[in-house]
């Protein structure tokens, strides 16, 4: 079965990883402000602040460095490993950027599975050419394209904060959870505990200069 996942949020920590990076730069802890999807509503920093960390952000290969989500990872290798195809798509800025989720892919042993970048707001023509028999993402705008290309089974995972679900949605704490889930009804024979080391060759995570690496306690995601 084709297996698709957003990557922010369901495989990688991009709100803790953005954080820890803008503590640095900006030289101050952030704490939460609120359950935004908006960094400055988030952390509750100016638009230039923003701008800062953004730029930094950028120079620094933070899409290579951001911090993956265990569950998430488990879950693409556990998929991977039954042999599904696994697909990533993601909504990324450039280029360069892609080359670099490439690479935080590959780091943390995940080159079996496609990378689909997305420059620009909607995964609507990605998600219906792909045709995923299960599709995963951390934005209910995302999954209502989803449902909109006629994907079967979409699930929200709650990363960062709720959000008015479209119907047929269903919601989880982890893709690991709602991937087994899924797999259990329609691959019932296959399904089994992933064990051994989940991530083969994986490289360790590297923090953010000044601030040592913490994930937030609000859920994570
Ligand atoms: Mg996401």
């Amino acid at each position: 079965m084709k297996i698709a996942l957003d990557a922010d949020g369901v495989l990688f920590d991009f709100q803790t990883s953005w954080r820890l990076c803008a503590e640095g730069v900006l030289g101050r802890a952030l704490p939460l402000c609120g359950q935004h999807y908006d960094l400055g509503q988030r952390y509750g920093l100016k638009n230039a602040e923003v701008h800062k960390v953004w730029a930094v952000w950028n120079t620094t290969s933070g899409w290579l460095r951001a911090q993956p989500i265990e569950s998430g990872m488990r879950a693409a290798h556990m998929a991977l490993d039954l042999g599904h195809e696994v697909y990533v798509v993601t909504c990324l800025p450039n280029i360069r950027a892609a080359e670099e989720r490439r690479r935080a892919l590959d780091r943390w042993g995940l080159d079996k599975a496609a990378l689909i970048p997305v420059y620009g707001a909607s995964k609507l023509n990605a998600l219906k050419t792909l045709r995923p028999h299960f599709y995963a993402d951390d934005r209910a705008i995302h999954c209502r394209e989803a449902r909109d290309a006629m994907v079967p089974e979409i699930v929200r995972i709650h990363a960062w904060g709720p959000e008015q679900l479209p119907d047929g949605v269903c919601e989880y704490p982890d893709v690991g959870t709602a991937l087994s889930d899924f797999l259990k009804r329609h691959a019932p024979l296959h399904v089994g505990p992933c064990n051994g080391n989940p991530y083969p060759g994986r490289a360790s995570a590297s923090g953010w200069p000044q601030l040592q690496a913490t994930r937030e306690t609000e859920g994570d995601v």
